[in-house]
């Protein structure tokens, strides 16, 4: 991790250490299925990312992966954001959109239309992206998940809303 990274990292957890998605417990919804993870699955780190938690490598990237419990206030950027992710747009905007990979696992992304998002939260999803972009890795991050996230809901869309 450079030393850049590590200021911008602690920036943007510190934006996202108490908001949450909704302005209740939305883990009550589906019993925290977004932590539900394993000892193989788990959430994706940003390039340099350090961690307390086990790293695997998947795909060429590296994994924390927590068995569904972790210290909250050291939990991964990932962890964070979800379920949205901030995406680098042309103009410059970061724009925040649901995460279509939680399809499966998080209400929230699958009502996403009707859910009573904080605006506080998405507000620092936003500030935290733009944050992030400021590192060229980073933002190339953001841009291949988001693509990622993009093909997941495209996917879906082709196939459960014909
Ligand atoms: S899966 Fe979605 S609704 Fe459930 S705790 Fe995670 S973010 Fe909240
Ligand atoms: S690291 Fe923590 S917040 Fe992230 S999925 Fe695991 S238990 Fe949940």
């Amino acid at each position: 991790m450079t030393q850049k990274q590590r200021r911008i990292y602690r920036k943007a957890c510190a934006l996202l250490a108490r908001s949450t998605p909704l302005r209740a417990d939305c883990g009550v919804l589906c019993g925290r299925a977004c932590c539900r993870g394993d000892d193989e699955t788990g959430m994706l780190l940003f390039p340099g990312e350090a961690t307390t938690l086990a790293v695997k490598a998947k795909n060429g990237r590296r994994v924390a992966v927590c068995g569904g419990r972790c210290k909250r206030a050291l939990r991964p950027l990932s962890c964070r954001v979800f379920p949205f992710v901030p995406l680098p747009q042309t103009n410059g905007k970061i724009a925040v959109l649901p995460d279509g990979r939680g399809y499966g696992i998080c209400p929230l992304v699958r009502h996403a239309e009707e859910a009573a998002f904080s605006h506080r939260f998405l507000h620092r999803v936003k500030r935290a992206g733009a944050l992030l972009c400021r590192d060229k890795a980073c933002r190339a991050f953001l841009q291949e998940i988001g693509r990622e996230a993009a093909a997941c809901e495209s996917l879906r869309a082709q196939l459960f809303e014909k």
